[in-house]
């Protein structure tokens, strides 16, 4: 198919780890909208790699809720819990290629090594996007014959990315175009920021942003509208999207929707659950005007 005739593809991706809040509501019906604006498709990704978290009665409540907003997929849902080969699949690719090694330091350590740095050294230990203190990159220096033998005493591990080799593999910088402020911005990506990120957790073949990286590309996703606590996130999915020769979509992070102490809703139980709103009477219309949009 011609590209310039291909329908614009969206995703609303939550994990279904909690309820559906007036944050999520939000994404879902600016996605929704967008995608109609321009005659594209509209689609829902489960992030439910997160097994323990994320369970079938979350899940079934998310989905009632979207359709009670009236937020109907085009498609069936994706689950990324149906889809750990593909993940592993890249993982594979990378680990042949060298670019990812198995850490056994936990977060735990990790934390625990960049206070001990503080305390001795009485200046911070540098931090990623997200405020962790970064990965010290101690086990990119172990032996095979160390690793091997750690890995065979059943040490858990993670994949992590070796961001040196990984950006030595790029010609020159990345960006990606950005529309959260209403203009076409090409924003730099800066994906050293993060360090050694995590590809792969100990407990599971794959990671945030190994998934969502994947998906987008396999469903082939045009435009990805979420939350801007993702943008810094961006520039990992964009180094990864050039590692793997994927397509970059186009980015739009919006505000988030905090509740009364600045917190985002998600996180704040059950204040701002869509379903409790609809049960206190509001109707999807209501829930739009309460978000800022019209209804
Ligand atoms: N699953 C992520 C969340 O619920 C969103 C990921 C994304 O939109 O890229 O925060």
């Amino acid at each position: 198919m011609n590209p310039l005739s291909a329908p614009r593809i969206f995703r609303f991706a939550p994990s279904p780890n909690g309820l559906l809040h007036l944050g999520h509501a939000y994404s879902a019906f600016l996605n929704h909208d967008l995608a109609r604006a321009v005659g594209g498709r509209f689609l829902v990704r489960l992030e439910d790699i997160d097994r323990a978290r994320c369970t079938p009665a979350l899940e079934a409540r998310l989905l009632a809720d979207l359709e009670w907003l009236g937020l109907s997929p085009d498609a069936p849902p994706r689950r990324q819990s149906a889809h750990f080969a593909d993940y592993d699949a890249a993982l594979s690719g990378f680990r042949e290629a060298g670019l990812v090694y198995p850490a056994f330091m936990t977060r735990g350590e990790v934390k625990a090594f960049a206070a001990l740095h503080e305390e001795r050294e009485g200046a911070p230990w540098p931090r990623d996007p997200d405020g962790a203190p970064l990965y010290p990159g101690l086990d990119r220096y172990l032996s095979p014959a160390e690793r091997r033998a750690r890995i065979a005493d059943s040490q858990p591990f993670a994949w992590r990315l070796d961001m040196a080799a990984a950006l030595a593999r790029i010609e020159g910088p990345l960006s990606f175009t950005e529309t959260g402020n209403g203009a076409e911005d090409e924003v730099l990506a800066e994906p050293a920021l993060w360090g050694d990120v995590v590809l792969a957790r100990k407990d599971l073949p794959t990671s945030y942003h190994l998934s969502v990286t994947v998906d987008d590309a396999l469903q082939g996703v045009s435009d990805v509208v979420r939350g801007c606590d993702l943008l810094p996130s961006t520039s990992v999915h964009r180094l990864l999207q050039a590692l793997l020769g994927l397509p970059a979509p186009r980015y739009h992070h919006h505000e988030l929707i905090l509740d009364e102490d600045g917190r985002k809703l998600s996180k704040s139980g059950n204040a701002g659950a869509v379903r409790a709103l609809g049960e206190a009477g509001l109707t999807p219309a209501d829930i739009r005007r309460m978000v800022g949009l019209s209804a």
